[in-house]
């Protein structure tokens, strides 16, 4: 029996994973119900290869919208690359943007439906474990304040950004860190700029603006546009909340935006039409030197939590649990099973934390405004478009998504597991 603490992305995907492979698991997870919280999230080709192989491509063409561009733009809206994404950038596999909520209770209803509902208990915060020989012991707590215990033969710490189980793993680690960026986060009924589905980001890498759409337009033409607004104040503000839901008013930090009107694009417009936004800081944590003790084992944010310059997170938290599936396929469910899936991932993972950390993708931006002597330097004459694409090529690389290899790869599960 897999215990699994945490029914976020990772957890669900996990024990939708253990079903799929005929093992026994069960998801606890802290929140009391779940709820569709978050805004959007977009699941590159490499995890909606997975999910498509969990049998849910119905269900991403329903809660989902596939990706068409990425796009990014100098603070003054030039643009500086411009690719294709997902199934017409030839991959065999869409990328989705999504709400992740709507996943999340989308993957909620998966699990419910094939494994029961007694599969997954809420209001059940893991608050420590402790290796047993062959077994593990996982101890709980309800809001209430009761405990209890749950004994299996591996726990996954599938329990996000402030895990519990890493905290026991690596007790003098403390809080996730944070370097002083704050990001602010809506919704807004709006026009999709550029085509249906374009992921755009206009600015610096110190003030910046990222949308997408999450829906298909409405009969009228109007999408739900997801959308970041980032600052890093050169004066550094007091360490904010990293509690995903903490609503604020735009007036906080609409002043920052407000002449960033394009005529494609219309950044105060689209930050005023938020019903609700919230504020988050951006942080991520330091490279752990083990994701394992015992018969525990990290996936997902509690593992490499990372900034969300690549748009990769809950893909990579995804693709975990499918290459720890293919770990319990050969070796059972044993103490070698999570060792061998940490041995595998754990090097490469922490670099694209680091990298994450450099910006990522976007850290190209960086070498523009460096390179720029003046505002109407053309941008063909600050950075050539090989330089830019083998900038790219190479975060698909790391980040594991890149096209050829990706298509090419066998399924991580083997076919005869497809759904
Ligand atoms: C409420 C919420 C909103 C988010 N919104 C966004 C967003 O808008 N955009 C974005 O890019 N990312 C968001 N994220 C993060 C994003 O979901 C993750 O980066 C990514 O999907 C990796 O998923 P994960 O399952 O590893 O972690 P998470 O999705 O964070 O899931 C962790 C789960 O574990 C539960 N949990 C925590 N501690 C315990 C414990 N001790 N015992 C049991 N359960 C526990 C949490 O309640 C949560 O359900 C959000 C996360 C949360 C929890």
């Amino acid at each position: 029996m897999i215990i699994i603490a945490g029914g976020g992305i990772a957890g669900l995907s996990m024990a939708l994973t253990c079903h799929q492979l005929g093992l026994q698991c069960r998801v606890y997870e802290s929140a009391e119900a779940l709820r569709p919280l978050g805004v959007g999230i977009n699941l590159q080709p490499n995890a909606v290869r997975e999910l498509y192989e969990l049998g849910l491509a119905d269900t991403l063409a329903e809660i989902g919208i596939e990706a068409e561009e990425w796009a990014l733009f100098t603070k003054d809206a030039q643009l500086v690359w411009s690719e294709p994404r997902g199934a017409l950038a030839g991959y065999r596999w869409p990328q989705f943007s999504v709400h992740r909520g709507q996943l999340q209770m989308a993957l909620y209803r998966e699990v419910v439906k094939r494994l029961g509902p007694e599969c997954i208990k809420t209001d059940a915060r893991l608050v420590s474990y402790q290796n047993d020989g062959e077994r593990i012991i996982a101890c709980f707590a309800r809001s209430s304040g009761q405990t209890f215990t749950s004994s299996g033969d591996l726990l996954v710490g599938a329990d996000g950004i402030h895990s519990a189980v890493r905290a026991q793993m690596h007790p003098n680690e403390g809080a996730p860190q944070w370097r002083g960026t704050i990001m602010w986060r809506g919704t807004t009924q709006a026009r999709a700029p550029r085509t249906n589905n374009s992921f755009i980001l206009i600015g610096t890498l110190d003030h910046r603006f990222v949308c997408y759409p999450i829906t298909k337009p409405d009969a009228g033409g109007l999408t739900t546009l997801n959308w970041i607004a980032e600052i890093t104040p050169e004066k550094r503000l007091e360490p904010a909340s990293s509690d995903w839901n903490r609503e604020v008013a735009k007036e906080e930090f609409l002043p920052h935006f407000l002449d960033w009107q394009f005529p494609w694009i219309d950044v105060p417009n689209i930050i005023s039409g938020a019903q609700t936004v919230y504020e988050y800081p951006l942080v991520d944590r330091d490279p752990a030197p083990n994701w394992v003790d015992g018969r525990a084992l990290l996936i997902g944010d509690a593992a490499h939590a990372m900034y969300p310059v690549g748009s990769n997170g809950a893909s990579q938290a995804i693709v975990d649990t499918r290459l720890l599936g293919a770990q319990l396929q050969r070796h059972g469910e044993t103490q070698a099973a999570v060792q061998q899936f940490q041995d595998d991932v754990i090097e490469d993972l922490n670099a694209l934390v680091l990298r994450n950390r450099g910006n990522g993708p976007i850290s190209i931006l960086g070498v523009v405004e460096e390179r720029r002597q003046s505002p109407d330097q053309a941008i063909h004459d600050i950075i050539s478009q090989q330089e830019v694409a083998a900038h790219m090529a190479n975060y698909k690389q790391a980040a594991g998504f890149a096209k050829d290899a990706l298509n090419a790869a066998p399924s991580i599960l083997g076919e005869q597991t497809i759904l």
